[in-house]
């Protein structure tokens, strides 16, 4: 379905700052010494919900990172966040950290777990410039996140059974689900169906053989992987529908059979319910 204007922009920001964790991820996949890595926690304390990018337990303390992907330039005045450009105001992350680095502490202080903890914003895109930054915040500005990361990197750190016991807590009260979390409003009968291309996202798809060919970007696809591709979009926009052949059939309205719909799903799913309703999990 076509977004909104807003809903475009909030999409964009979520990619934009998924895609800068995912980086700070590969930079600190080869750290040496033991450390628990722990990504995008969302903890609860008395009623107020927090979000911590990464969290990584060390020896001797226990750091709170927030991944920003900013880019271009920014200022800040009186703690507050703009673009030089646009002028825009953004959320300051240093409110954010502040507030989410409280909110930890109480919890570990709720557990009786008696750590030191470390919180910092690292700007990880170096494309990003930040004027008129503090030099008494926690700032990881894009010039020093290498030095921030050789640091880590070369601080021994032996982790022990308490460390263990910390990150199993801190996972157990992970909440799966966020209740802030804004999707845009659809139903099913607004949405286009049909299969399109994993690479280009257009709607030119064709069968050929056994693959669904692209129009537009030429990309082949194995007719029972995009399938299978369909069916887990279904269930991730649908979670209370019955995945059934009619439906997935429905969904993917291209030029195959009921029966190869049919096929797919029982080589790669458990089938239930009688013949006349049968639906797979
Ligand atoms: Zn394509």
């Amino acid at each position: 379905m076509e977004l909104t204007e807003k809903e475009k922009f909030h999409y964009l920001n979520l990619e934009k700052g998924f895609a800068g964790e995912v980086k700070f991820d590969q930079l600190i996949e080869n750290l040496q010494e033991e450390r628990y890595i722990l990504n995008d926690l969302l903890l609860e304390v008395n009623n107020s919900y927090f979000q911590i990018d990464s969290v990584i337990i060390t020896q001797s303390v226990i750091y709170l990172l927030d991944i920003k992907n900013f880019q271009g330039d920014c200022y800040l005045e009186s703690d507050k966040l703009y673009s030089v450009t646009t002028k825009r105001e953004y959320k300051n992350p240093v409110d954010q950290l502040k507030r989410s680095s409280t909110l930890f502490r109480q919890l570990l202080q709720i557990h009786k777990l008696n750590y030191l903890v470390e919180s910092s914003v690292i700007f990880i895109n170096s494309e990003f410039t930040l004027y008129q930054a503090p030099m008494d915040q926690p700032l990881i500005l894009p010039t020093q996140v290498d030095r921030f990361l050789v640091n880590l990197n070369q601080t021994p750190s032996k982790l022990k059974e308490g460390h263990k016991d910390l990150a199993q807590k801190l996972l157990s009260l992970h909440q799966p689900k966020n209740p802030f979390t804004t999707l845009p409003r659809y139903d099913y009968g607004q949405l286009q169906k049909g299969v399109y291309c994993k690479t280009c996202f257009s709607y030119f798809v064709s069968v050929k053989n056994k693959y669904f060919v692209c129009g537009k970007c030429g990309e082949l696809e194995k007719i029972n992987l995009g399938i299978l591709r369909n069916v887990q979009e279904y269930k991730l926009l649908f979670p209370d529908q019955k995945i059934t052949t009619q439906a997935i059939y429905d969904w993917c309205k291209v030029d195959l059979s009921k029966k190869t719909f049919y096929r797919i799903l029982k080589k790669n799913y458990t089938s239930c319910g009688n013949t006349k309703d049968t639906y797979y999990i």
